[in-house]
């Protein structure tokens, strides 16, 4: 791939309208690639009505073609624009959610490209939460189709670092607008099944979403620590960083926290450098080569925030193996064990 000039600006989230920004919109609607921050992790965008600019993205992260994208919009008077059938269970999900870490799944219209749905007859919509992204969006004057924007493979970014160190001479443009709140990405919820489903669990809990629809159904390949997916190959998607990862979990904390120890000590007399993913109430007991604390088990958001960055800290040390301790799988807790399962391939310990 011939190497692009990246861009790179810096905008306040406080006073987010600028020539950045400006310049931002004019790059998307004339056909580029554009980062940006979000509420959940930086994306990477393209004008979602163009399928040229939509395949480069593919391109530009490595993504395999068959995974869709996320359209983003800046007001829900867009969706009519991208779906004939918005129901009354999506309209109350839309009223409560958005703008926010809930992606959205409808039936799409045709001026919606093949190409940003994965050939599906259905599209993926959010409103994200964050003042960079809307103006980027409003100053596109287009949808933005974007999926995360780190290179296929990697955590996905919660900082502009993060993408320059993916994407730079891939894409136009990176714009900065600081560490990202929530951490992890939205929630996926199908509204054309009944009842809908949630294929993938994000900043929005379940127990939130039911508060408004009742009950809804999990996707069966949806990772879980309880759940293996049917088809690995298939929906499996590894978020692995270079080191070798290991999930330590169960009701106990006492125990997570001593079989973690008695791993690190096997690890090391085997001469391997071993890293932590610790929360800050055990971060400090440990005696290993890296111990990044991502945050109290009593504020799990903090835990989600910092996942990703803990994973990436901890590989740019070099270490061969990251262990990371297990949350209780409720609340932001399912979405933070659906991202470490899918890290750590699978190798999850019960204790
Ligand atoms: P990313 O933004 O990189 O997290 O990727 C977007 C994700 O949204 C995909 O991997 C899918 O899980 C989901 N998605 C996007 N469009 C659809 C769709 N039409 N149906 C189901 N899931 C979708
Ligand atoms: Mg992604």
């Amino acid at each position: 791939m011939i190497d692009k000039e990246t861009t790179y600006v810096k905008v306040n989230p406080d006073s987010p309208s600028s020539e950045g920004v400006r310049e931002a919109g004019r790059i998307l609607r004339e056909g580029g690639l554009v980062a940006f921050p979000t509420e959940t992790v930086y994306g990477l965008g393209a004008s979602a009505l163009n399928p040229r600019a939509v395949a480069e993205i593919f391109k530009a992260k490595g993504r395999p073609d068959d995974n869709p994208l996320i359209v983003h919009i800046s007001d829900k008077n867009q969706v009519p624009d991208l779906t004939d059938e918005i129901t009354v269970q999506t309209g109350r999900l839309m009223e409560a959610f958005w703008p926010g870490p809930l992606t959205i799944v409808l039936h799409k219209k045709p001026v919606v490209p093949d190409v940003v749905t994965a050939g599906l007859h259905t599209v993926a919509v959010r409103i994200p939460d964050h003042p960079v992204a809307l103006e980027i969006i409003k100053a596109a004057g287009v949808p933005v189709a974007a999926p995360s924007a780190n290179s296929s493979g990697k955590p996905s970014p919660t900082t502009a670092e993060h993408v320059l160190r993916d994407l730079e001479g891939k894409i136009d443009m990176i714009v900065d607008g600081g560490a990202c709140r929530v951490g992890l990405e939205s929630t996926v919820i199908d509204m054309t099944s009944e009842p809908p489903v949630i294929l993938r669990p994000g900043g929005i809990s379940r127990e939130d979403i039911e508060g408004v629809l009742g009950h809804v159904e999990t996707d069966i390949n949806q990772v879980s620590s309880t759940g293996t997916p049917r088809s690995p190959g298939v929906k499996y998607k590894h978020y692995a960083p270079k080191a070798k990862v290991i999930v330590v979990t169960g009701d106990d904390y006492a125990k997570i926290f001593a079989r973690i120890a008695e791993l690190v000590s096997e690890y090391r007399s085997a001469a391997k450098r071993v890293g932590i993913l610790a929360s800050a109430e055990m971060a400090r007991g440990y005696c290993a080569d890296e111990v990044f604390p991502v945050g109290s088990r009593t504020r799990l958001e903090t835990v989600a925030q910092n996942l990703f960055y803990g994973l990436r800290f901890l590989d740019g040390a070099d270490v061969d193996v990251i262990i990371a301790e297990g949350y209780p799988e409720t609340g932001i807790g399912s979405a933070i064990m659906n991202r470490l399962i899918k890290a750590a391939g699978g190798r999850v310990i019960y204790v």
